[in-house]
């Protein structure tokens, strides 16, 4: 499994991590941990805090060190005070004393000035290792990182696949020219197109994988990205795991970006 460095945060992430909503199964999200997708996505958002719980038992017997546990908290909960406890709330879930990253879920109504003075507070406390957002277009990041003293957003998280590759033009030069990670989520979205799907079948038949690892290894490809697909199915654990080694050629990487081009996009950074 390849990892890389989560944005400026100077702490590396396994390049597919592992989401957790809908509720995730303690058993898949350890078969994910042990080949090496150390890196899980939840948010106090999932379940009201069940998906936490439900990490929280998983990760229980590794280390933490060996982990890169990112959450969310929703933008109501934006507030200095509300931050804290928030936060609070979602360590005793997790069962951890710090998270690796931890993100604003969406823009919502929050004064961004305020969110980032509470995770830089929080980050100064030692609750949390670097502050990201999710959701969140160049416009808004902007405003973000123009609230921040002295921290660096460490990740955008936004959802990206290869129906949705808008983001690589708005969102990705954002995350490169301020150095922050960008996260693929719902990252096995893609069209039901015949013709470009037996594309994606010739290269998964030359590499033995699925064709979902050569989605997924398409989106990291570029080495800014993370992708966090969320699994049950172990088969598809597996499946998923497989596209941390897995390296397309340039010619692959054309083929894929003919079948699936990117497209313009005039309104919002779109969420589902
Ligand atoms: P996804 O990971 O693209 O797709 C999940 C679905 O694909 C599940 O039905 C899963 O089935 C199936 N699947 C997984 N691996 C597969 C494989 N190798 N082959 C075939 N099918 C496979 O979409 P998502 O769950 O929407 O997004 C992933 C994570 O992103 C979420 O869990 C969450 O942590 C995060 N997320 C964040 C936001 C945000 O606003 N920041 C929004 C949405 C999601 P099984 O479960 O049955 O295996």
């Amino acid at each position: 499994m390849q990892r890389r460095r989560f944005g400026s945060t100077g702490f590396e992430a396994s390049v597919i991590g592992q989401g957790t909503w809908p509720l995730p199964d303690r058993d898949a999200l350890q078969r994910g941990i042990d080949l090496g997708m150390t890196h899980i996505d939840t948010a106090e958002m999932y379940g009201d805090g069940r998906s936490e719980e439900i990490v929280g038992e998983a990760i229980a017997p590794y280390r933490r060190e060996s982990l890169f546990i990112v959450s969310k908290f929703v933008p109501s909960n934006g507030t200095r005070p509300r931050l804290q406890n928030a936060c609070e709330r979602s360590l005793q879930r997790l069962r951890i004393d710090y998270l690796d990253c931890y993100l604003l879920h969406w823009r919502g109504d929050v004064d961004l000035a305020e969110a980032m003075a509470g995770l830089e507070a929080l980050l100064e406390a030692g609750k949390i290792r670097s502050l990201g957002v999710s959701n969140l277009d160049p416009w808004d990041l902007r405003e973000a990182a123009q609230g921040l003293r002295g921290a660096q957003i460490a990740c955008d998280q936004v959802l990206y696949n290869l129906g949705e590759r808008t983001p690589e033009a708005h969102e990705l030069p954002w995350c490169r020219d301020n150095g922050a990670a960008f996260v693929a989520y719902t990252p096995l979205g893609r069209p039901r197109n015949r013709a470009a799907e037996t594309v994606l079948t010739a290269i998964a038949g030359e590499h033995g994988v699925t064709n979902e690892a050569v989605a997924l290894a398409f989106l990291v490809r570029d080495p800014l990205t993370f992708a966090i697909p969320k699994a049950n199915a172990l088969t598809h654990v597996e499946a998923n795991a497989a596209a941390g080694d897995l390296r397309l050629s340039e010619d692959e990487i054309k083929r894929i970006d003919a079948a699936y081009p990117i497209r313009n996009r005039s309104g919002a950074l779109p969420m589902n």
